[in-house]
């Protein structure tokens, strides 16, 4: 099969919802695949831009049809409807291969073939001011105080990360947990733009202390081009104005998932874990959705299931593998080869995770901190 000229590994996205997208947007562009463009049917997205790569309108599609030659499109959209509405549009493309982001992800082997990091994302703590149903990061379930990020701490694991990959990462995250509660928030993204000046800091948050913040936090994100995921809940807090509040301080805003309005209520979605384990663990790995490196005490993960299990286990009292047998330690390997083909395995971490059956969405609330929240 003859693909694009000078894009062997070039793939379309079809569909621009921020969360799915940056889902696929990762482990796609961590195994060396590059995203030539953006679709989305939505005229008010046309234009904008999602890492450099411009949204264009379905009509963009027909530039790739004359040249002839086989493309690839990834729809990232997950409701089961639209996909196969996407699906019956596009099968009247003669040279396209559409895949679903699952569907890709399986037929590609992508999570066993990192070759650098779109993306990673550190802890400044890990507790939370507020407590959602199936937190993914089992934050609910971490000790209040519990953990602080040191900044010599975050010093070691970024000056040995840019050593490791040349300071090609397109995204560093700073998060939690609720990183504003972290008393010297502000200092790390100074930490991060030092050794990775070409990456986008990004700070995730639910805005609920930003109106409680200093002046040094407001003019780190402003000095260091932070730009601030607001992960929007239905509780009691004017989003808007705090966005305003931000923007006037020339601080970038963004929403940073879909949901929380009157016709598409907030959902909590959840890989499951089976306390049995029993799975096959690398077709687990193999297809899994959750790829989201994360760098914990020098230690880098696959998914911030596996990084931060023992949050888990320390608060039902349970035994799942983990965390450090399920990461790799940056300090200990030779160099970037050997890290990206080590994260490149099926942590033991996986043989307990249902990543083949995610449960379906369910409306945010919150969490009873009961164990059926994230086990089945
Ligand atoms: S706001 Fe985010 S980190 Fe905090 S409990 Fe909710 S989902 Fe978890
Ligand atoms: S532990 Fe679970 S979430 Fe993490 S890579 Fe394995 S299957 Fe995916």
């Amino acid at each position: 099969m003859e693909y694009i000229k000078s894009e062997t590994e070039a793939v379309i996205l079809y569909g621009a919802g921020t969360q799915n997208l940056r889902m696929a947007f990762q482990p796609i562009t961590s195994a060396g695949f590059h995203v030539a463009a953006i679709i989305d049917k939505d005229e008010k997205k046309r234009g904008k831009l999602f890492y450099g790569i411009r949204i264009a309108l379905p009509e963009e599609l027909q530039k790739y049809e004359n040249k002839k030659k086989r493309y690839q499109i990834i729809i990232t959209v997950r409701t089961e409807e639209t996909v196969s509405e996407i699906k019956k549009e596009l099968s009247e493309l003669k040279h396209a291969e559409v895949f679903t982001f699952q569907e890709f992800i399986e037929a590609k082997k992508l999570n066993s073939k990192v070759k650098r990091f779109a993306c990673i994302m550190f802890h400044l703590v890990d507790h939370c001011n507020m407590s959602c149903v199936r937190c993914s990061h089992f934050s609910p379930l971490a000790p209040k105080d519990g953990f602080y990020l040191k900044e010599e701490d975050f010093v070691k694991d970024c000056r040995r990360l840019a050593e490791l990959t040349s300071g090609d990462i397109d995204e560093i995250q700073l998060s939690g947990g609720e990183p504003t509660l972290h008393p010297r928030a502000y200092s790390f993204p100074y930490i991060a733009k030092r050794y990775f000046p070409r990456t986008k800091i990004i700070m995730i948050t639910n805005a609920t202390k930003i109106k409680d913040m200093q002046e040094e936090f407001f003019q780190s994100c402003v000095d260091n081009d932070v730009e601030l995921w607001i992960s929007r809940y239905p509780i009691n807090i004017d989003y808007h104005n705090i966005v305003d509040s931000l923007r006037e301080k020339g601080i970038r805003v963004t929403f940073g998932n879909t949901g929380n309005s009157e016709d598409k209520p907030k959902e909590m979605w959840g890989l499951p874990m089976r306390l049995e384990g029993g799975m096959d663990k690398q077709h687990n790995f193999d297809c899994c959705l959750c790829m989201q490196y994360v760098l914990r005490e020098g230690v880098l993960y696959p998914c911030a299931n596996s990084a931060y299990i023992d949050l888990f286990n320390n608060y039902f009292k349970k035994g799942l593998p983990g965390p450090r047998e399920n990461g790799v330690d940056i300090h200990q390997v030779k160099n970037m080869e050997e890290l990206t083909q080590k994260i490149s395995r099926a942590v033991p971490l996986c043989e307990f995770c249902d990543a083949q059956n995610r449960l379906p969405g369910i409306p945010w609330c919150v969490s009873k901190k009961e164990i059926g929240e994230w086990i089945i």
